[in-house]
């Protein structure tokens, strides 16, 4: 991508009502753009992110057997009725039409995925069922806050499993939780597995996954090294006690909550009587389980862990694009003329080897404005081409997490890169 013809612009102006570090980076480097308290279009560069989670969350939900879906956004209120929740559950927004009925809009799928997978279930061989989208949510949060964190519209990988007894629910949802592990360090935030409330059936706890950061909404009490962590909406210990685990002192730790999983046992297959037959030929209802994962809060998240006073420091696994070509000017028109080949031959060479180059070949653009905005960005490799390299045959080569910068050949460039990115 040519930065000359990327649409949207970053921006030395902190946006007014911006409350967290992430939108005040995501917004002003443009990633995107609020339209409204806890309500944000992606941009070009947002949305490549976003993509690029939501893919590694493909993947790896893919290896554990589960299918993706596409559920509908507009949910009818019977299948509320029928589960007890039209009333009670206070962020969902109702939707009238002018037919006189109203509906729901999606806050999360259980209503929909427990009648949708009854229709195709008979027997236990049918079974585990699991099956998950990535889709646009609406909740009618009291307190949009913290940018992407708490949105009133975002973006959420929902799974939901089915299964035939609670052995076979205990043991994927395991599964699930060492796959959340892998989806996050993937996307490179360590996320912690902690203790909540809303275990009903087979299980005392739900598991949060937390990346403990001071932007969070959330306090979880936990130690240095031991497993022990427990969201303080459950604790009984408090900051300062024993770690029952090894005697370490607890601490409290602020926390964002990335994803969580979720024994539902046979509360919603209950109420939409999901039944199978059994080996024995007897009807039994299947046990259920859901596991969500913020998608766009995790882009938030990622902000939030990772940045430093001039911009967005992200991991080249989830970054928009790996390197920020900077093209400078040069006075001499010859020597212009060189800068603007050779970084076109490194734009071409990266992109032939699946190097996602943004290149900034604006002009009018002072060299301290381009680097500004690269820092802003936030690439994980910035790579400078000016008169100055070009005597030494050479390119300016700056990692974004390192301070220091040093020259590496032309001729070596395209290899350095890809080795990097392994
Ligand atoms: P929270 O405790 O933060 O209110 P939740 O427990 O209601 O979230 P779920 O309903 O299980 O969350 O949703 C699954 C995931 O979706 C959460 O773990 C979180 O990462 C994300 N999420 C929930 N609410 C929001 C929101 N308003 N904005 C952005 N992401 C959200
Ligand atoms: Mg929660």
């Amino acid at each position: 991508m040519r930065q000359s013809r990327l649409f949207t612009r970053t921006s030395k102006n902190v946006p007014h009502d911006s409350d967290s570090v992430n939108s005040r980076l995501l917004t002003q480097a443009g990633f995107v753009h609020q339209e409204m308290a806890g309500v944000y279009s992606w941009l070009p560069l947002g949305l490549r992110v976003l993509r690029k989670i939501e893919n590694i969350v493909r993947q790896e939900l893919d290896k554990i057997g589960a299918q993706e879906i596409l559920m509908s956004a507009l949910q009818p209120k019977e299948n509320w009725d029928k589960s007890g929740r039209w009333d009670s559950v206070d962020v969902l927004f109702k939707i009238p039409s002018q037919t006189g009925k109203v509906y729901g809009l999606g806050p999360t799928h259980e209503e929909i995925v427990t009648p949708l997978v009854k229709t195709f279930l008979n027997s236990y061989k049918d079974l585990p069922i699991a099956v998950y989208q990535i889709q646009s949510k609406f909740r009618d949060e009291l307190r949009a806050k913290s940018g992407v964190l708490r949105g009133r519209e975002f973006g959420m990988k929902d799974l939901y499993s089915f299964h035939a007894s609670t052995d076979d629910f205990d043991a994927y949802y395991r599964k699930v939780l060492e796959t959340y592990l892998t989806i996050f360090s993937r996307c490179g935030v360590n996320a912690k597995v902690v203790e909540a409330s809303g275990g009903a059936f087979s299980k005392k706890y739900s598991h949060e996954f937390q990346v403990l950061t001071p932007a969070g909404e959330d306090k979880i009490l936990t130690s240095e090294t031991g497993t022990f962590a427990q969201n303080t909406e459950i604790a009984t210990l408090k900051e300062g006690d024993k770690n029952p685990e090894n005697g370490e002192t607890l601490e409290l730790k602020t926390g964002v909550e990335v994803g969580n999983i979720f024994d539902l046992g046979t509360k919603f297959s209950d109420a939409f009587d999901v039944a199978f037959t059994d080996e024995n030929g007897e009807r039994k209802i299947a046990v259920m389980g859901c596991y969500g994962i913020g998608t766009t809060r995790l882009v938030g998240t990622i902000v939030e862990a990772s940045h430093d006073e001039k911009g967005i420091v992200w991991p080249v696994s989830v970054a928009p694009f790996h390197v920020h070509l900077v093209g400078l000017k040069s006075k001499d028109e010859a020597v212009q003329t060189r800068i603007n080949s050779i970084a076109q031959e490194m734009y071409d060479g990266l992109w032939a080897e699946g190097v996602e180059v943004l290149w900034d070949d604006r002009e009018g653009i002072s060299p301290g404005e381009k680097f500004a905005d690269a820092d802003l960005i936030g690439l994980p490799l910035r790579l400078v081409v000016s008169e100055k390299t070009l005597k030494e045959d050479s390119v300016e080569w700056k990692a974004r997490s390192e301070s220091d910068a040093k020259l590496v050949k032309i001729a070596d460039l395209v290899e350095r890169v890809s080795e990097m990115m392994k």
